[in-house]
Formats: structure tokens, C-alpha cells, sequence
């Protein structure tokens, strides 16, 4: 979504606003992020993730990654954080 951005023009850098390595992909920041890597080990014992295990579920897994890792807050830079 932030590539997309990134080709209208809106964004100015497509790189992960995470590791700042990769393009920010959900694939990147899901399965390859280094610096969720911790979180990922922790929820699936795993460095990196193959994308159909992450979507296998279960679906608390997913919404519990997606929590810890921001992914939801992904879209507002700067926003709303801190409401551990
Ligand atoms: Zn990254």
C-alpha cells in the first residue's frame, strides 16, 4: 500500500518505515522485517515467515502479530501511538 502511495506521488519513500531496507511490502514487513523478527520467533518460532503460515491462522495469532507489530497503525506515520 505504501509502493502505491509512493507512485502517486503522495510518499515520498517507499522503504519500510520499520527497518528502512526493503520496500514495504506486506510480504517485507510480515514475513521478513528484521525488526519484528523477535515478535515473529516469539509467536511462531520462526525468523521469517512463509506468508501461508501466517494466513493459516490461527486468526488470533494473526490479530495478536498484527498488534504487536503495529501493523494497523502502519497507514498514520507519526498518529496515534502508544496505547499499549
Ligand atoms: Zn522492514
Amino acid at each position: 500500500m505504501w509502493k502505491h502511495l509512493h507512485t502517486l506521488g503522495i510518499a515520498s519513500e517507499p522503504d519500510c518505515r520499520k527497518c528502512g531496507m526493503e520496500e514495504e511490502t506486506a510480504q517485507h514487513v510480515v514475513c521478513e522485517c528484521p525488526t519484528i523478527k523477535t515478535i515473529r520467533v516469539r509467536l511462531y518460532g520462526e525468523t521469517v515467515l512463509l506468508h501461508e503460515k501466517f494466513m493459516e491462522g490461527p486468526l488470533r495469532k494473526i490479530a495478536r502479530f498484527a498488534l504487536e507489530t503495529r501493523l494497523s497503525k502502519l497507514r498514520n506515520r507519526g498518529g496515534t501511538m502508544g496505547q499499549a
